[in-house]
């Protein structure tokens, strides 16, 4: 047999050069606020270490998780910034936090558990009350503001916790006309201005995500939280990440991983959704929706040897097939049918260079968002740096 071919099966190539220049990017438009990367979620697919990692290198100021588990995974690392984790339930380890100097959002019931904990390790916990201006999802309701600040004052007297920073998080800063962002700022800067009053020593307000930072100065404050922009992704849905300056930092690639030609009437894939209307040549994508790809993005691109092919029939667990002689569908060229792209490389999504394949088609394909599509890409597909 032939000597084992040493090329990866199946990657997602994280280029840690496109998340650096994209923090510069949004820390250029966000100055003189800091910036905090949000790495949650893997760093939405693409590995929360190094990307973490590269981040402050390229001067982030801050890091941003949901949960303390993961907040304490960057510790274990050995990354010493500022964190904050914000989504917390009753079983949450606050005690760990605490010692490993993990920054707490705070919505209400927490106050206690942060307190009990803080008692506990001898160490005063630094939270930042959250407050709900209008997402309707975690943060403090407006009308329990003033109880939740004066409780933490209370504890802060104490010395069990100093309340360092006030937030909230936008629920429609990506369609950037519309006029509830105008009154969740108002309501934000009305309870920013209680915590001051009631004695907090705030060393960052925080409200802007990446479609706020890119298109309301005025969400700034002194820091944003931004996560798809530093992965390259534009949140808007007409702009473009290149006319946001921003590199799009995954690559979803295989290789092809059967060539095999089909005479007209052939059906493809479970339910024989799709029968080809003429003699062709289909092409095996050995990616399905065990490593992430929805099961519903039929349609979605592949592009192999420089020609974008479309997914035909159902997404399979491990599997999904393209047709290499497309019937003139729309968006797709025409293909002179390959003689065998056997191992040719296919790549699904990337930074759009030379044509090639966007997430953004994929999750169009799939019903989705961008943020959505990266983030799902499983655990086995490995990650490669570069
Ligand atoms: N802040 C909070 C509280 C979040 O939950 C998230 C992500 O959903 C972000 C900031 C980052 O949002 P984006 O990825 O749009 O920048």
């Amino acid at each position: 047999p032939p000597a084992r071919d040493t090329v990866p099966e199946r990657q997602a190539v994280i280029n840690l050069s496109a998340i650096a220049h994209n923090i510069a990017q949004l820390r250029s438009i966000a100055a003189p606020a800091k910036l905090m990367a949000v790495v949650k979620a893997d760093a939405y697919g693409h590995g929360m270490i190094p990307v973490a990692r590269t981040a402050l290198a390229a001067g982030a100021h801050w890091l941003g998780t949901a949960h303390v588990a993961e907040a304490l995974k960057l510790r274990e690392a050995g990354i010493d910034a500022p964190v904050l984790a914000w989504l917390h339930t009753p079983s949450t380890d606050f005690a760990a936090a605490v010692s490993q100097g993990i920054d707490l959002g705070c919505s209400g019931w927490e106050l206690e558990h942060i307190a009990a904990a803080a008692r506990a390790e001898e160490r005063p916990a630094r939270i930042h009350l959250k407050i709900d201006t209008g997402l309707g999802r975690n943060g403090s309701s407006m009308a329990g503001w003033d109880a939740l600040v004066s409780d933490a004052i209370a504890f802060q007297d104490e010395g069990l916790l100093r309340v360092v920073g006030v937030f909230s998080h936008l629920a429609v800063a990506d369609e950037p006309h519309r006029p509830e962002t105008d009154a969740q700022i108002q309501a934000f800067r009305e309870a920013v201005a209680v915590a001051e009053d009631a004695g907090a020593d705030l060393e960052v307000r925080h409200l802007a995500n990446t479609p706020a930072t890119l298109s309301r100065p005025d969400t700034h404050f002194d820091m944003v939280r931004t996560g798809l922009g530093i992965y390259g992704l534009s949140p808007f849905e007409d702009r473009t990440s290149a006319q946001l300056g921003l590199v799009p930092a995954m690559t979803l690639q295989t290789r092809v991983a059967l060539c095999k030609d089909v005479p007209s009437g052939q059906g493809v894939s479970y339910g024989l959704n799709y029968v080809s209307g003429r003699p062709t040549t289909l092409g095996l994508i050995p990616l399905g929706y065990a490593d992430g790809i929805p099961r519903i993005a039929t349609g979605g691109p592949v592009r192999v040897n420089g020609v974008t092919y479309p997914v035909v029939g159902r997404i399979a667990m491990d599997q999904m097939v393209i047709d290499f002689g497309p019937d003139g569908r729309e968006g797709f060229s025409a293909a002179e049918v390959p003689g065998s792209a056997l191992g040719a490389t296919a790549v699904l999504f990337g930074d759009g260079s030379g044509g090639g394949p966007l997430v953004e088609q994929w999750a169009d394909a799939a019903g989705t968002v961008n943020y959505e599509v990266v983030t799902r890409i499983s655990q086995r597909v490995p990650r490669t740096y570069v």
